[in-house]
């Protein structure tokens, strides 16, 4: 075994994660920890993940779950698309292996949302198999250790690190390892302040000797992020707002949101391109008197988007507005609906509205 693995190991069972939900679990629950973990943090998945799975405790429960419903329980862990991956990978579970999570790699990679680092995760944890892992702690981990320079999201950077992925894995011990490394990325080789004083395999890190630990990995060269503007329509009857059903796929895919209107306007071509889209789209009368709730602006990892809510109350709900996709709900309910961080943002601030 190299001297890394053993290390990792060895440092691992004394001071890695030992109590995480979904250790020790069955790979119907390790495979949702690895999706939820892609991108988000383990304190954040905690909560997340219990909430799943006290809803969903059986695979065959996600599976005959609706879309909505899963994607209701995935509401504010963001990146989507995972939410409907594992809605399709758990129907193609019964469909293809009799409702048994597969244990084959290959079957594993098969999976819509599962790549190699994921797959390997799984067969790692829940059937103790030899797979190398390569998540974004542990490209850092590599970067540094082998002093592998080049921004690690460049296709033949991330071959090199996933050569060396390959090379320091351990012939035995691979679920201790795999978890060794992990924790390793997330406690010890952080990416800001590493602790290399306290990291186990210190004496061999390349990084380390040479002093490049703040400048590996070579960070990406940033491009300025473009940026779009949308003005969302905020209807309100009674206690009740209208939500509309996004299409399956794209930004924010299959949730529910708020009519929008796409576009950057100066803002009072913007008030008669509202009233255009209400009258023509919702069915409303023209000129409408609009309140305009203070812009704001979320990041998704391609662009920036500025955001401008617009909240108009309505004495009665127009018969155009009750059609399939569209929703009338309580301000409350609503909440609680499948909708992305920024749809959550603008309804408590509607709720705080209404409160004063
Ligand atoms: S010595 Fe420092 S840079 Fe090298 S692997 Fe350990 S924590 Fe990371």
């Amino acid at each position: 075994m190299s001297d890394f693995a053993t290390q990792i190991i060895h440092w691992h069972h004394q001071h890695g994660r030992h109590h995480l939900p979904w250790q020790g679990a069955d790979a119907y629950r390790v495979w949702l920890s690895e999706i939820m973990l892609q991108q988000t943090q383990v304190a954040t998945v905690i909560p997340y993940y219990q909430r799943f799975v006290d809803r969903f405790p059986n695979l065959s429960d996600i599976a005959q779950a609706s879309e909505e419903e899963v994607l209701e329980h995935w509401s504010g862990l963001g990146y989507y698309s995972r939410g409907r991956n594992l809605h399709r990978a758990a129907q193609q579970i019964m469909q293809q292996h009799g409702g048994i999570f597969p244990n084959l790699y290959s079957d594993i990679l098969a999976l819509p949302g599962i790549g190699r680092s994921t797959a390997a995760a799984i067969s790692a944890f829940a059937f103790q198999q030899r797979h190398a892992i390569l998540d974004g702690n542990v490209k850092r981990v590599l970067a540094r250790f082998c002093a592998i320079e080049g921004y690690p999201g460049d296709k033949k950077i991330e071959a090199k690190l996933w050569q060396q992925a390959d090379r320091l894995l351990p012939q035995n011990e691979i679920k201790t390892y795999t978890q060794g490394l992990m924790d390793l990325g997330a406690l010890i080789c952080t990416r800001r302040k590493p602790q290399c004083v306290r990291c186990p395999v210190q004496k061999n890190c390349a990084a380390y000797q040479q002093q490049r630990v703040a400048s590996l990995p070579t960070p990406r060269q940033r491009k300025t992020l473009p940026e779009k503007s949308s003005a969302m329509i905020l209807l309100i009857s009674d206690n009740q707002i209208l939500l509309e059903k996004r299409a399956g796929s794209g930004i924010w895919g299959g949730l529910w949101s708020f009519p929008e209107i796409q576009g950057c306007f100066p803002e009072i071509e913007q008030s008669q391109h509202v009233d255009a889209y209400c009258t023509r789209h919702l069915g409303l009368e023209s000129k409408q008197s609009y309140v305009s709730l203070p812009m704001f602006t979320h990041s998704f990892t391609h662009f920036k988007l500025h955001i401008t809510p617009l909240l108009l109350h309505l004495p009665g709900k127009p018969k155009q507005m009750s059609e399939l996709g569209k929703l009338w709900i309580n301000l409350e309910d609503a909440l609680g609906a499948a909708i992305p961080t920024p749809v959550r943002k603008i309804l408590k601030s509607v709720q705080m509205l209404r409160q004063e």
